[in-house]
């Protein structure tokens, strides 16, 4: 039977590069599959509806919520957030590797339902350089870059329940180091 794929889970504080970080990965592994997650929050400028995320309405979200239809849920900022589990198990099952860029919260759900999943947490390497990216992008105000940085700074508690974790300095070398951590999992998970 076929290995299944790696089960990649991305977490870190808005502003930390993760984004940046999980683009550039996906290039480097034609395998990694992204899940789309669903998500009650407006689309922002430029977003498309089954591309970044899947929009929703509370009542749906939470009809597919009692129908167990998630791998993982969370409220995010006022707002729900889900991973589809059809697809990560589909794509998981037919060998390919599936990437969620998702919260602490949905991430220690999954680490309780698939604990062989990859767990990255990337950090900036400050609170002030994390204080100066928020500002720097220019799409939050003075109030909503402080409640970001005081979940950023909440959540500090919860990195050792993480495998590995990347200090986004340089953005090359935060790539690099994503990159052999797949690597090396993918060996281990070959041997196995
Ligand atoms: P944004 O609204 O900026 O796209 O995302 C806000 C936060 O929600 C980010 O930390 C992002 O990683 C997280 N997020 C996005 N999708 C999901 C998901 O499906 N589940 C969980 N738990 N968090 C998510």
């Amino acid at each position: 039977m076929k290995d299944p794929g790696l089960l990649v889970v991305v977490s870190g504080p808005s502003g930390a590069g993760k984004g940046t970080i999980c683009d550039a990965l996906r290039k480097r592994f034609p395998n990694i599959n992204y899940s789309i997650s669903m998500t009650t929050r407006s689309p922002r400028p430029g977003e498309q509806d089954g591309i970044n995320y899947f929009f929703s309405d509370n009542a749906h979200f939470e009809e597919l919520l009692a129908q167990d239809a998630f791998l993982e849920h969370a409220k995010v900022y006022d707002h729900y957030y889900g991973t589809p589990k059809d697809y990560v198990f589909r794509m998981l099952n037919e060998g390919k590797h599936v990437m969620l860029e998702i919260d602490i919260q949905g991430a220690m759900q999954v680490k309780q339902k698939y604990p062989q999943g990859v767990f990255i947490y990337i950090v900036p390497p400050s609170m002030d350089v994390l204080a100066r990216r928020l500002r720097d992008r220019k799409t939050d105000t003075e109030e909503v870059i402080a409640g970001r940085l005081s979940k950023a700074s909440d959540e500090l508690q919860w990195i050792e329940q993480y495998d590995y974790l990347i200090v986004n300095d340089d953005l090359d070398s935060s790539i690099d180091e994503a990159a052999a951590i797949l690597t090396a999992e993918e060996m281990k998970t070959s041997r196995n």
